[in-house]
């Protein structure tokens, strides 16, 4: 028998990471900040996505929320929703503690090539801001290669907003438009009220020119992907991430297929063009 690849073996091997920071966000969501241990760098890209594993618990799909730097990452942060199992314990972890990741995984968001030169409109639903703020900040980091930047921002209330902080600081920059709407407000609220699809007609889009990026809850997509259509955006310039159930994140269990297509190897980004005549994926 011949022994595995290296590069078939790594893949399902968790290497350990540690708790730096953690801090609460909203009431079921919570920031992290892991490093990796010594001598180990995480080369990942806006968009990718990990496997974390927390013994006795199991393993579950987390978008990396960082922006990556030039060179490789020892550190990158996390937002995890509590939901299950998995979740719950990671939501226990305290500074110190060490978890496993596989990964990084899953096609990028193509900030390097695609979208330089281009004005980028970023459309966030809910927890798609936390893979969105990786290439937001990605761009950010480098404003000069990049036309307008337009951030549109859905929560379903104020108290359901993620990074207020950095909301915050790219509201006050003049580089950046942000606009923000929640579904349900309360009295200190002072943007808008109502779906994320409603700021779009309101925006001084330049088509051609334009490259969409997209994250949200499943339901948003249809109604989005209709208003730039409306606003004369062609689906070769639209990119967005697609959530499916996935297990191995490796394209090897087959979990989280869409008609052929394996979400967390051609995914989790997908051009739309690619996508818009595929079956369910949508
Ligand atoms: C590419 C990718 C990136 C993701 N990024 C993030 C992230 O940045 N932050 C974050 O909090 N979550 C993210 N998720 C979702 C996360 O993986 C699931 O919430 C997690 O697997 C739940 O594990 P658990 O053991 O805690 O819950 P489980 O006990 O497995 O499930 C608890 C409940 O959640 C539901 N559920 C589990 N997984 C999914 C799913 N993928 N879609 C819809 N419902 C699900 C189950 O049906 C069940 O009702 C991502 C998923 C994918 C595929």
């Amino acid at each position: 028998m011949t022994a595995p690849r290296p590069d078939e073996t790594d893949i399902y091997l968790p290497r350990p990471a540690t708790l730096i920071e953690t801090e609460s966000l909203t009431a079921h969501e919570r920031f992290f900040r892991f490093e990796m241990d010594a001598g180990v760098e995480l080369s990942y890209r806006p968009g990718q996505f990990l496997e974390i594993s927390m013994p006795g618990f199991g393993e579950c799909p987390i978008s990396i929320s960082s922006a990556p730097s030039a060179g490789g990452d020892r550190g990158f942060e996390l937002v995890v929703r509590r939901v299950g199992n998995v979740t719950r314990a990671l939501h226990g972890l305290e500074p110190g503690d060490r978890i496993g990741v596989r990964g990084p995984f899953g096609a990028p968001f193509p900030v390097e090539d695609a979208l330089t030169g281009h004005d980028l409109l970023f459309i966030c639903g809910g927890l798609g801001l936390v893979p969105l703020r990786s290439a937001i900040n990605y761009v950010l980091n480098r404003r000069d290669d990049y036309g307008e930047v337009t951030v549109l921002l859905g929560a379903r209330t104020p108290a359901d907003r993620l990074f207020t902080r950095e909301l915050y600081a790219w509201k006050l920059r003049d580089d950046l438009v942000l606009e923000e709407t929640v579904d349900a407000a309360d009295p200190s609220w002072g943007a808008h009220v109502g779906v994320i699809t409603k700021l779009i007609p309101r925006l001084k889009l330049a088509p051609e020119n334009t490259r969409a990026l997209i994250c949200g809850p499943p339901i948003m997509y249809r109604f989005v992907l209709k208003e730039l259509e409306k606003q004369g955006m062609s689906a070769e310039h639209i990119y967005l991430s697609l959530e499916r159930r996935m297990k191995c994140g490796v394209g090897k269990c087959g979990h989280c297929q869409i008609n052929g297509l394996y979400t967390c190897r051609q995914g989790p980004v997908f051009k739309y063009a690619d996508i818009a005549a595929v079956r369910e994926a949508i």
